[in-house]
């Protein structure tokens, strides 16, 4: 695609021209598809840095440092896709879209694709039974819930008690222990906690709950997959992946949670701009991190904390519902988290702020001292789509990609768009792969149905640009090395 605001640097590099002195690169190779509406949506954003400049006077700076973007580029609703923003001085809460903590996790298994082909139909039924018809067998109390939102994995460890029940029995102590270190962002400090007390309920009883343990709809999925082929042998072995091996991918979020967490940040931002200056044209309301707003801030990271405290939990959660799932057929079996990370959120690195909104932390090893992956790198996660293959690469800490890589192959048609084409496609598509839905197709009324199928074909694999050209382009550019591909076996879309 030619854009006026595009110049090509390198093989996999693209610089994005605007007004402003921060440097913007677009991680690309010329294979990639890029869409102009994207490049718009970021140049309206990048207007921030002229509020910034407003903002900042007796004493406070704030500016954007850099601007990252990932080969899974693409238009978002307001913030595209893709987008990692390095400043200092501010916040934006809005730079990382609504769903706070949403992230991408994935546990290895003791199981062979030869051991569980033949259990795919049972499977299958039984996951919808826990997923969606009112098997989920997750009683919490309200201090647990309490717990977990303020201490994430480390607030569920401290708070296990009383059990067992439920999907609690299976739960052991050294799993909660060892995700806790394999999880990016496993437990983050609340202090105080926005709103939620209706949700948590009385703290003694053992109660379910509408959030934990849902998946949450569209491209959110609990995906059943092989390791169809090693691509990095000596990091696919530290990392105890091998061929033909079992795992299980979870991409989730903090469902209503986080969408309350995210107006809460909005509002805070809004609330603590300045009286008296005309609000940003462009709708970006950053806070800025000085003295001035240190009580805002609190209250901003409190909220953002709480959101992806949530998330991660819920991942582990909906992972280990799959786990129960595949005992219940098939005896013990070994689940150990590889990694969860989030690719919703706002990390503070010393004085800077990074903003990721559908990117993932790559940092490589020196970055990844004191934790599992100090001699490999972080294992970064990249899905592809419902029915084709994802990869599991190694972060190589590149700095101008500010370590951050893609967390997907990326949209290529909007929602709408994906309705009206390929109807055909579609059909062999349902008929081929096995995607489990909250319906039973066999039993349901033809106009649910009708609809449920509707919304499968926005998370068609037509509706996603190929994972190939992204993977080439982490690689080549030196974001991540590819480590294994992993092939589906089975689907759940809520
Ligand atoms: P997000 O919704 O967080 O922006 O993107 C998630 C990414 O997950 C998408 O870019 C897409 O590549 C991928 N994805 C969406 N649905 C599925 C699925 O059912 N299976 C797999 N493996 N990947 C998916
Ligand atoms: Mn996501
Ligand atoms: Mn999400």
């Amino acid at each position: 695609m030619h854009h006026q605001h595009l110049t090509r640097i390198s093989a996999t590099e693209l610089q994005v021209n605007h007004p402003y002195s921060f440097p913007t690169r677009l991680f690309a190779t010329p294979e990639v598809t890029l869409e102009r509406r994207a490049v718009d949506e970021l140049l309206r954003l990048l207007d921030l840095q002229g509020t910034l400049e407003q903002l900042s006077t007796d004493g406070l700076s704030a500016h954007i440092e850099r601007v990252a973007l990932t080969p899974d580029f693409h238009k978002g609703a307001g913030i595209p896709v893709g987008t990692v923003i390095q400043g200092r001085g501010f916040i934006l809460p809005q730079a990382i879209g609504n769903d706070v903590g949403c992230g991408m996790s994935l546990h290895t298994t003791s199981l062979s694709r030869e051991a569980l082909e033949p259990w795919l139909d049972a499977l299958e039924s039984r996951l919808r039974h826990s997923f969606f018809q009112g098997g989920r067998d997750l009683p919490l109390t309200g201090r647990q819930r309490e717990a977990l939102l303020r201490g994430g994995v480390a607030g569920l460890l401290s708070a296990r008690r009383p059990l067992p029940q439920g999907l609690w029995r299976q739960i052991q102590l050294h799993e909660l222990e060892q995700a806790l270190t394999r999880t990016e962002s496993g437990s983050l400090p609340v202090q105080r906690l926005p709103g939620l007390r209706d949700w948590m309920g009385e703290p003694d009883r053992l109660s379910w709950d509408g959030q934990s343990g849902s998946l949450g709809g569209g491209n959110h999925f609990l995906e059943l997959q092989y390791v169809h082929r090693v691509l990095d042998a000596p990091t696919a072995h530290a990392w105890g992946l091998r061929s033909g091996q079992v795992t299980v991918m979870v991409h989730s979020g903090s469902l209503g949670i986080g969408h309350l967490a995210g107006q809460l940040a909005f509002e805070l931002a809004k609330g603590a701009y300045p009286a008296g200056l005309v609000h940003p044209a462009n709708g970006f309301f950053p806070l800025l991190t000085g003295e001035r707003n240190a009580a805002a801030l609190q209250a901003m990271q409190d909220v953002l904390n709480t959101a992806a405290n949530f998330a991660v939990v819920n991942r582990l959660f909906l992972a280990l519902m799959a786990r129960s799932v595949l005992q219940g057929m098939l005896g013990d079996v070994e689940f150990p988290l590889l990694y969860d990370a989030a690719h919703n959120f706002i990390w503070q690195e010393g004085s800077h702020w990074l903003h990721r909104k559908g990117a993932t932390p790559s940092r490589g090893d020196e970055q990844m001292q004191d934790t599992p992956f100090a001699y490999t790198g972080e294992p970064v996660l990249v899905p592809g789509s419902m029915g084709a293959s994802s990869f599991v690469l190694a972060g190589q800490g590149h700095p101008q990609a500010l370590h951050s890589a893609s967390h997907g192959a990326g949209r290529k048609q909007g929602r709408g768009e994906a309705m009206h084409a390929n109807e055909d496609e579609f059909e062999q598509f349902l008929q081929d792969f096995r995607v489990v839905t909250p319906l039973d197709w066999n039993r349901a009324r033809a106009d649910v149905r009708a609809q449920k199928r509707n919304e499968l074909k926005q998370e068609a694999p037509f509706a996603y640009k190929g994972i190939g050209p992204v993977i080439r382009t982490l690689e080549q550019a030196g974001i991540a090395r590819p480590v294994a591909e992993l092939r589906p076996l089975l689907t759940v879309k809520g």
